[in-house]
């Protein structure tokens, strides 16, 4: 039983959901039914005043619902799913009583359509309440009448803006909207919901301007134009959603819910749904990761993270800080330089000021998180920290010796782990009595909005170590893929080769912006001239002469980027690269002078091949690094290079993509680029066995993969609507701010790091 039914003296009936046996309440075929015949019974019941849906699990009201319903249903099913729900939602709706919705916690998706069909909707002003639709960032649309009965309830534009973006609102921002009728503090839900029920069933809603047919045109002829700029035209669900909605507002709901069902269906069989779907179950397998059984520790063994000091208060030390400390926990921040300690400070203190106004915090919890870090420059104690994290300068003698330092000053149970972005975990451990307790935890830049953190196990490491720093990952609310300590690890090694290719297309002629176009439509966040430019020119230049001679394989570098960096061309931060940066305004043009470097004629290509290049330099070393065991399956690729990379999850990451293609064709056109290009494209001995057994990267292991077939609930977004690029291997590079998806980014508590 997943609903209760309890009944007060004053005629009110209060169905509370409690799905059994799940810490979320979701919508299955099962609770659907549940509701149904509890509804079937209040219609014919008399001495009823009104109805009251509430949930019992402490944080959440309804998530979502059960995607997996979706995964393995064929045609009939999901058209059954689609009816059952509208069934189900218009009987609610139309009850002879008023009906509402006190929501506390978690209400997105089915969870907020099933409140919509609700005549009121009172929400709680605790932290956990949010409200929203996010199954555009799914691939699909609402279905269950939230395309129909939201723009009819607010309005297309304000309806838009939130299924657009799988936006997720708190209670006061959702009762300005209209989208709620009343918030309250969660003990007061009962009492509000029982007022809202004597205002009686709710009029018809006022037909607002843009039910208008020439206005809502204009609105979604502009939200079109919008989404098809912003997604490329990748993203077949928010154009869909343009059409359902707007179509929606000035017709009767039944042909409203019509309109859904026949979108829904399309959609839900593309390869786009299927592949955000995918990305969406990445992320949740991710939260579930273990070490394998021969490593594992029992959880006891492990002891549990409380205090962590970090080593340097640059652009990632103060973002590690800043972000642990906003998951509870106690940090100290050391830098030598004060002047340092103060600027990373200043910066936490921004971050935390910045949650505040988007009220992802309240400002005494963001008090609070600030008081739980204490700024330090002198050598002290460390005796009581469970983890130290290093953050200092991208060089092996420096960090070698902070470690020797750090050996002295922890106590004997510390977890020492290295922030290196290429430096081997082995080689830093070298210099320790026990270097065992060393391992790599590579976040990303900037810390509080990009979720992939790289556990790098060195060859040393002990698996009570890496069980540790497992734990700590999961424990702080960012997502874990485990790599070999190798060059790169997963995430750069994939992508350094592949900016090193656009550079070769530079140095042959073809325009920056060209390239960059090229990869864009694609499907990339961000094109790699600009990105070598965020990432600093010498950074990049670094770290991929420090792959070359360290790969068995690399892609050779050429003169250009040393040349580059000779003249001062850093990349944004010293104004010029590839494109110039001036510090006013947001123009940034092809640097002018950069024609020097590039042939008078380009060498002539095509950009089909000049986009095999890139892509498939990239799936070519994905298939090594999985040959090399640098982590354990494809999706471990996939899952970082989308996270890590924003790599067009539309497409479902590098071997998916590859899949798709089929291993057959992708070795016939490395080896057209071997001949025409480069002997660097010579695909690898995976690929040419993946050709020769016709078998593609999903399905070697299909049967066996890690958490391919887990129960998943639909409560967040696939993807982080934002996807940063991280800022590879950066020294004190700003952030980037690309999307992935079509939207804005939502004021996600996730952000800032909120539990
Ligand atoms: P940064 O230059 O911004 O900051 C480094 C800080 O370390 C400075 O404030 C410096 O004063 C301090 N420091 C130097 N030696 C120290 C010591 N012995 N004890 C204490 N503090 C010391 O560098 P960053 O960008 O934050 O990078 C830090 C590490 O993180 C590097 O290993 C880098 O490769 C890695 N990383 C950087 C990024 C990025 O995008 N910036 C991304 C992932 C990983």
């Amino acid at each position: 039983m997943n609903i209760t039914r309890s009944d007060s003296a004053d005629g009110t009936c209060i169905l509370t959901f409690d799905r059994q046996g799940s810490s979320a309440n979701v919508f299955d075929r099962a609770t659907l039914d549940e509701l149904d015949a509890h509804l079937a019974a209040l219609e014919k019941e008399t001495g009823i005043r009104g109805v009251v849906l509430a949930s019992a699990k402490p944080k959440i009201f309804i998530a979502g619902a059960d995607l997996n319903a979706f995964k393995h249903a064929d045609e009939r099913n999901l058209a059954d799913i689609v009816n059952l729900g509208h069934g189900v939602f218009s009987r609610l709706n139309r009850l002879p009583v008023p009906s509402v919705a006190a929501i506390n916690g978690v209400c997105l998706g089915g969870g907020l359509e099933v409140a919509l069909a609700c005549d009121w909707r009172v929400a709680s002003l605790d932290q956990s309440t949010k409200l929203g639709l996010p199954e555009t960032q799914l691939g699909i649309i609402p279905a269950w009448g939230g395309s129909t009965r939201l723009p009819k309830l607010i309005g297309l534009p304000q309806a838009l803006g939130l299924i657009l973006t799988g936006k997720q609102l708190a209670a006061q921002p959702a009762l300005k909207l209209g989208l709620i009728d009343d918030v309250t503090h969660p003990e007061y839900l009962l009492e509000s919901a029982r007022r809202l029920l004597a205002r009686g069933k709710r009029a018809e809603t006022a037909r607002r301007l843009t039910s208008r047919m020439p206005v809502s045109a204009l609105v979604a002829a502009k939200a079109r134009r919008d989404v098809r700029a912003k997604t490329r035209g990748h993203y077949p669900a928010p154009l869909k959603a343009i059409e359902v909605c707007a179509a929606a507002v000035g017709a009767p709901v039944p042909e409203g819910l019509a309109r859904e069902k026949a979108a829904f269906l399309e959609l839900v069989r593309s390869p786009e749904c299927r592949n955000l779907m995918n990305v969406f179950f990445l992320q949740e397998r991710a939260k579930k990761i273990q070490l394998p059984a021969a490593d594992a520790k029992p959880r006891s063994a492990v002891s549990m993270i409380r205090k962590v000091a970090v080593i340097g208060a640059g652009t990632m030390g103060a973002g590690i800080a800043q972000w642990t400390s906003a998951r509870g926990l106690a940090v100290r921040l050391k830098d030598i330089n004060p002047e340092a300690l103060a600027r990373g400070m200043h910066a936490i203190e921004k971050v935390y000021a910045d949650a505040v106004k988007r009220r992802v915090f309240t400002l005494p919890e963001a008090t609070a998180g600030l008081d739980r870090i204490t700024p330090i420059h002198t050598d002290v104690s460390l005796t009581d920290v469970d983890l130290v994290i290093e953050a200092a300068l991208e060089k092996l003698e420096i960090k070698q010796q902070v470690f020797r330092e750090l050996e002295r000053a922890v106590g004997p149970d510390t977890i020492l782990a290295t922030n290196t972005s290429a430096l081997s975990i082995d080689a830093i451990a070298s210099v320790l009595a026990r270097p065992e307790r060393l391992v790599g935890l590579h976040f990303f830049n900037p810390v509080h909005r990009m979720q992939l953190v790289e556990i790098v196990r060195g060859p040393r490491t002990s698996p009570a170590v890496l069980e540790g720093a497992l734990q700590f990952v999961k424990a702080i609310g960012k997502l874990p893929v485990i790599a070999k300590d190798s060059p790169g690890f997963l995430v750069n090694r994939i992508l350094l080769p592949y900016m090193v290719e656009a550079v070769w297309l530079f140095t042959e002629g073809v325009p920056a912006p060209e390239i960059d176009r090229l990869m864009l439509d694609f499907g990339m966040p961000m094109g790699p001239m600009r990105l070598g430019d965020e990432v600093g020119l010498d950074v990049a230049q670094h770290v991929a002469k420090d792959l070359e001679r360290r790969l068995p394989n690399p892609v050779p570098i050429n003169d250009t980027l040393e040349k580059m960096v000779a003249k001062g061309w850093l990349g944004k931060k010293s104004g010029r690269g590839f494109y110039l940066h001036p510090t006013k305004g947001s123009h940034t043009p092809p640097n002018p002078e950069a024609g020097f470097l590039q042939p008078e004629k380009s060498r002539p290509s095509n950009p089909a091949s000049r986009l095999d290049r890139m892509v498939l330099i990239m799936i070519n070393e994905a298939a090594r690094v999985l040959e090399e065991g640098v982590v354990d399956s494809p999706e471990d690729v996939d899952f970082g290079m989308i996270m890590g990379t924003g790599w067009a999850p539309f497409r479902g990451g590098p071997l998916r993509y590859a899949d798709t293609l089929g291993a057959a064709e992708i070795v016939r056109r490395l080896e057209v680029l071997v001949r025409d290009v480069a002997p660097h494209f010579a695909p690898c001995w995976r690929l040419r066995e993946m050709a020769r057994e016709q078998r593609g990267f999903y399905d070697a292991d299909a049967a066996t993969g890690p958490g391919r077939d887990q129960t998943i609930q639909l409560n967040l977004p696939a993807v982080e609507p934002r996807l940063d690029v991280d800022v590879p291997l950066v020294s004190g590079s700003g952030p980037l701010g690309q999307r992935v998806m079509p939207a804005a980014t939502p004021p996600s508590r996730q952000a800032a790091g909120v539990k």
